[in-house]
C-alpha cells in the first residue's frame, strides 16, 4: 500500500473545483493534506481536502473525474454477498421471535406500523432507554408507516438489497438504484425493481416516491446539491428524504484526522457536519431538516481508524481491544447526548407539501 501513495492519479483524470459545490463559496483554504487510500489500497495518489469558509463543507480537491472514479472502487464491492437476513423480515430469523415481537410493539407504537405478532411491553422495554430507542429507529431508518398500500420507496445505493427487504416487510413498494451491476443483480433476484446505473441516468417520473433513502451515499456523489434537487423532484409533495453520512464534527475526525475512517479518499468527495448538511438540504428546496439520534457506530470508526493509522488493513483488524471498546462506550454515550458529535450524522427532511 505504501507504494500507491508515491504513484499518481493521472492528471488528465483529475478535476479541480472553482467554487464550493454546495454554497458556491470561493474562500476554500486547504484544510487537510496527505490523505491516501489506506482502506482498500486501490487508488494511487495523495489527496487534500479544502474546507469552505462560508458553509463548512469539506471537498476533495482536486478529485478524480466522474469518468475515472470507477477505478477507485475496484476492491470496494462485495459482488457475491447475499442480502442480510433481518429479524423484521418474516421467516428470516425464526431464532429471534422475542426480539421481533418486542420491536414490533415498539415500532407500531412509535412509527405507526402494523407489524404482527407484537408483544405488549416492547414499547416500554425499548422506549425506556435512549440507546435502545436510537438502535430500534435505525433498524427501519426511522420510516413511518406507508400512507397507503404500495407507497413507493427508493433506496439509493441499495447494494444487494438488504434494506429493501426490510422496507418491503414494512409494507412499502421498495425499489433500488445501484451503480454496481453485480450487487444490483442480487437485489433484483430478490424480486425488487433496481435501476442499474448512476443517479444522473435514472428517469423516474416526477413525484413518484414517498421516501428516498441515502445510506452513506451523498459523500460519494460528484454533484451533491444538484443530486439533492433531482431527488426532491422524485419525491411526492410531503415526501421524505433520509440520509446518513460521516460527520466532520465527530470525535473521530478530530482525533484521527487524515486517518479517520470517514475520510475515505478518494471515494468520499464531499463531507458534511450536521449544520452544513441541513443547510445543503434547505438550499436544495427541502424543508424542516432535522437530525436523528445516532447509531452506536463509534466502535467501528475507532477500530478502523486506528488500523488505518497503524498502516494495517482495517478489514483484517480482528476483535477490538479493551481500550477501543472502552473509548467506543464513551463516544457512543457522548453522541447520544449530542447528536451533532456522532461519527455519522443522520438527517431527515421533507419536500414541501
Ligand atoms: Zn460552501
Amino acid at each position: 500500500m505504501q507504494t500507491l501513495e508515491h504513484q499518481n492519479w493521472p492528471t488528465s483524470d483529475l478535476e479541480a473545483l472553482a467554487t464550493c459545490e454546495v454554497c458556491g463559496g470561493t474562500d476554500r483554504p486547504v484544510w487537510l493534506q496527505g490523505l491516501a487510500d489506506r482502506i482498500f489500497g486501490v487508488a494511487p495518489g495523495l489527496w487534500q481536502l479544502r474546507r469552505c469558509a462560508r458553509c463548512g463543507v469539506a471537498a476533495l480537491d482536486p478529485r478524480p473525474t466522474e469518468a475515472s472514479i470507477g477505478r477507485a472502487y475496484k476492491r470496494y464491492y462485495t459482488h457475491d454477498e447475499a442480502p442480510d437476513r433481518h429479524f423484521l423480515v418474516p421467516g428470516d430469523r425464526p431464532d429471534l421471535p422475542l426480539k421481533r415481537a418486542l420491536h414490533a410493539d415498539y415500532l407500531n407504537h412509535t412509527y405507526g406500523h402494523r407489524l404482527a405478532p407484537a408483544l405488549p411491553g416492547g414499547r416500554w422495554l425499548l422506549g425506556a432507554s435512549a440507546s435502545r430507542r436510537a438502535r430500534a429507529g435505525h433498524t427501519i431508518r426511522h420510516l413511518p408507516a406507508p400512507t397507503r398500500p404500495g407507497a413507493r420507496l427508493l433506496d439509493l445505493g441499495c447494494g444487494n438489497g438488504s434494506f429493501l427487504r426490510v422496507a418491503h416487510a414494512l409494507g412499502f413498494q421498495a425499489e433500488g438504484l445501484e451503480i454496481d451491476e453485480a450487487s444490483g443483480r442480487l437485489a433484483r433476484q430478490s424480486g425488487f425493481a433496481v435501476f442499474a446505473g448512476p443517479l444522473s441516468a435514472a428517469d423516474y417520473p416526477p413525484a413518484c416516491f414517498e421516501h428516498i433513502l441515502l445510506n452513506h451515499v451523498i459523500e460519494h456523489l460528484h454533484r451533491p446539491l444538484q443530486s439533492l434537487r433531482l431527488l426532491r423532484g422524485w419525491l411526492r409533495p410531503g415526501g421524505r428524504l433520509w440520509l446518513q453520512t460521516p460527520n466532520l464534527a465527530s470525535r473521530g475526525a478530530a482525533r484521527y484526522g487524515v486517518h479517520w475512517r470517514g475520510m475515505e479518499p478518494p471515494r468520499h468527495l464531499t463531507l458534511f457536519d450536521g449544520q452544513s448538511l441541513c443547510a445543503a438540504l434547505m438550499a436544495a428546496g427541502f424543508e424542516r431538516p432535522a437530525m436523528l439520534p445516532p447509531q452506536r457506530d463509534a466502535g467501528f470508526f475507532i477500530q478502523q481508524s486506528e488500523a488505518i493509522q497503524a498502516g494495517a488493513d482495517p478489514y483484517q483488524a480482528g476483535r477490538p481491544s479493551a481500550a477501543q471498546r472502552r473509548l467506543a462506550r464513551q463516544w457512543n454515550a457522548g453522541a447520544l447526548a449530542d447528536w451533532g458529535s456522532a461519527e455519522a450524522i443522520t438527517v431527515e427532511a421533507w419536500r414541501p407539501a
